[in-house]
């Protein structure tokens, strides 16, 4: 078959590494100059099927309350004169209980787990070939540190549910904290850690250098990869979706997939569907490493509401969610508030704080906290990979592998129907 994939994020890219392995003739489409430069480009590094539970819970409306009018709070709210907006919160907020959120945890862990196997097959293959795909991936697992014992004991609930899935994650005591992450020794003096909760299998790494490379892979294997291409409609005919149109081209088609990150909510309004995606912004702040007492285990800081990882000679941290619509524009209060809560809890990095390199990017969100991944509307060639939000490069590589399944019909590697557009009929 003729595939075209849009979107060169991490999403689309595995999706056409995925597609071509198992044979399909793949044209992979993106409006930028290279692969992983939107919101793939410089997030917080976590492959974390520790964090698969979604955003929305019954403590955000509160903590959105707390911060009401806070320029520098973790999640901000910028209200507009746009349906999109308000219909996808109202949806965002329907699912903030504590079953709806629960209802998304074990179809995402599978999906975080499948991904986790693919990267290794994809690893091999690549090493195999004597091309190594190399990201600075690091195998130290994944930290959740708690301020307080409440919370803790709130976060570890879903452990024994996770481990009869598959996951061991351990809880640890705040002397067992800074034993595994020696960095956190300042966190623990000012008494901030009450326990953590610890993921061994976890892993973290650089989405865009793994994504440039397994584009350049998938090249490779054949993949078309047309740059400076935008996506601005598509040829029908019947039921079927014929041609994708870019300002300069047009594309045949027998199977067409978006996965354009939050692009693909415009795109499948032209092709008549309507998806439960929003952006949701965050920043994220990079740092040379110049000192010995930093992270080598992937951190997420409940309390501070930021994700940090070791990329090689650099330590990434991301934070912050605002609904604010498309906006990409650096504001450099938010973008310091993120840099502040790194120097917070790991004070020696503050002699590499001028070097700090600020980056903001579009979450693609759905209302639910899980993508939306296969076949949907009256199309029936035309098929999702979409809606990540803040797990992307944790769920990528599975979502790409599951759908190559769906699109050739062969044995599922997972079952899609917890992830099918359906699911909002609904809700
Ligand atoms: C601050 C921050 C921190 C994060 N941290 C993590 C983390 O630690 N772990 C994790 O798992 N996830 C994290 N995420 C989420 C993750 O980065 C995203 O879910 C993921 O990058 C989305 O990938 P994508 O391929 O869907 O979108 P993108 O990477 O945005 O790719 C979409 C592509 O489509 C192209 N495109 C758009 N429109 C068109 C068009 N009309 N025609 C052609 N091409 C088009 C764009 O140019 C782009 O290349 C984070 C996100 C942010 C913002």
């Amino acid at each position: 078959m003729k595939i075209v994939v849009v979107g060169a994020g991490i999403i689309g890219v595995t999706s056409a590494y995925e597609l071509a392995a198992r044979g399909h003739e793949v044209t992979l489409l993106d409006k930028r100059e290279g692969a992983g430069l939107e919101t793939s480009y410089a997030n917080g590094g976590q492959i974390g099927a520790c964090e698969v539970a979604p955003w929305a819970g019954p403590e955000v409306p509160g903590l959105v309350l707390r911060w009401l009018g806070r320029a520098d709070a973790p999640f901000r709210l910028k209200l507009k004169a746009d349906p999109e907006q308000w219909i996808w919160l109202l949806r965002f907020l329907m699912r903030c209980r504590a079953s709806a959120r629960a209802q998304r945890v074990l179809p995402n862990l599978a999906l975080a787990l499948l991904t986790q196997a693919r990267m290794d097959a994809i690893a091999a293959h690549a090493q195999s070939e004597g091309a190594p795909i190399t990201f600075n991936e690091n195998r130290n697992g994944i930290l959740q540190i708690f301020r307080h014992a409440s919370d803790l004991k709130a976060a570890a609930a879903d452990i024994e549910t996770m481990r009869s899935a598959g996951l061991e994650q351990n809880i640890c005591s705040a002397r067992e904290c800074v034993d595994l992450e020696p960095a956190l020794v300042s966190a623990i003096q000012k008494g901030e850690i009450a326990g953590g909760i610890y993921c061994a299998s976890d892993r973290s790494g650089d989405a865009h250098l793994f994504t440039a490379r397994l584009a350049e892979k998938a090249q490779r294997m054949g993949v078309a990869f047309v740059t400076g291409a935008e996506v601005t409609g598509f040829e029908t005919l019947g039921d079927r979706i014929s041609g994708v149109r870019t300002k300069a081209w047009l594309f045949g088609a027998d199977a067409v997939v978006l996965a354009a990150g939050v692009a693909t909510t415009g795109l499948a309004r032209l092709a008549g569907l309507r998806l439960p995606v929003y952006p949701l912004k965050g920043y994220s702040v990079t740092l040379p490493v110049k000192s010995d007492v930093v992270p080598s285990i992937s951190i997420t800081d409940e309390a501070r509401k930021i994700v940090v990882s070791r990329l090689g000679d650099k330590l990434r941290t991301a934070g912050t969610a605002e609904v604010c619509g498309y906006d990409t524009n650096i504001e450099m209060l938010r973008a310091r508030s993120v840099l502040a809560a790194t120097l917070d809890i790991f004070p020696q990095m503050n002699e590499v704080a001028e070097e700090a390199v600020f980056w903001t990017g579009l979450r693609p969100m759905s209302s639910d906290g899980s993508p939306i991944i296969g076949q949907a509307g009256r199309f029936t060639n035309l098929y999702l990979n979409t809606g990540h939000g803040s797990l992307g490069w944790t769920l990528g590589a599975g979502s790409a592998a599951a759908l190559g399944d769906l699109i050739c019909g062969t044995a599922p590697q997972l079952d899609l129907t917890p992830f099918n557009l359906k699911r909002f009929y609904w809700t």
